[in-house]
């Protein structure tokens, strides 16, 4: 997934940053509250984390400004100070849920989780979809039981498609959950990666699973849950 980190401690940031990515979702991590109104106008993100104690515009302030912008994505707030008025305005601002510093990284992942898992409609860590299963705490594919051998890209576009089944999916929107925004892109791995992902789901039961809307994107027709 797609993550907006929002946190001035440049530690904490990069700490962050890294165990993020390596749980495999795709991190922009920032310092300040109006580099991350830039990073929301500009790109699309999924979920974001802010501290509260920013410098200039406070992360409340932040808070109001995403979602007067329409941005609908979960947001995790980080608070310093343990007082309950921080909290109250913190949700009452937009915010989904909070996590007190200093916090373990296993419980920051723990809420993260299952707030994009609430924000895709779902209730449990498991997606299934006829005879395909997704298991996102694993992040780990099985057709008829069986594991499908995936590699990390194609484990993440197929997540995205199934999270957003019957949605019409841009090539864009898949390309943002592989690289980060600075990152050149060549739309055509796309193309490539959902390719080999489809032979893999196609298997001997001929279980197709992914259309192709032309110009458009991509659906996964399967009904999700
Ligand atoms: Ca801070």
């Amino acid at each position: 997934m797609k993550l907006l980190v929002v946190e001035d401690e440049a530690l904490l940031r990069h700490h962050l940053q890294s165990r993020l990515t390596e749980g495999g979702h795709v991190v922009e991590a920032v310092g300040d509250a109006e580099e991350a109104l830039y990073q929301a106008e500009q790109f699309n993100h999924d979920l974001a984390i802010v501290d509260l104690g920013l410098p200039g515009m406070s992360g409340l302030d932040l808070i109001g400004r995403l979602r007067a912008l329409d941005k609908t994505f979960p947001i995790l707030i980080l608070t310093a100070r343990g007082n309950w008025q921080d909290k109250v305005e913190g949700l009452a601002a937009g915010a989904d849920d909070y996590l007190v510093k200093p916090f373990q990284f296993e419980e920051l992942e723990a809420r993260l989780n299952a707030l994009l898992r609430r924000s895709s409609g779902f209730t449990q860590a498991t997606i299934v979809a006829g005879p395909l299963r997704l298991d996102l705490n694993r992040k780990q594919a099985l057709l008829d039981d069986q594991p499908l051998a995936l590699t990390a890209y194609e484990y993440r576009i197929l997540e995205y498609l199934m999270r957003h089944h019957q949605q019409v999916v841009a090539k864009e929107r898949l390309m943002e959950q592989l690289y980060p925004n600075d990152e050149e892109r060549d739309p055509n791995v796309i193309e490539v990666l959902v390719g080999r992902l489809r032979r893999k789901l196609e298997g001997d039961r001929g279980f197709k699973p992914i259309d192709t809307v032309r110009g458009l994107g991509y659906l996964f027709t399967e009904r999700c849950r």
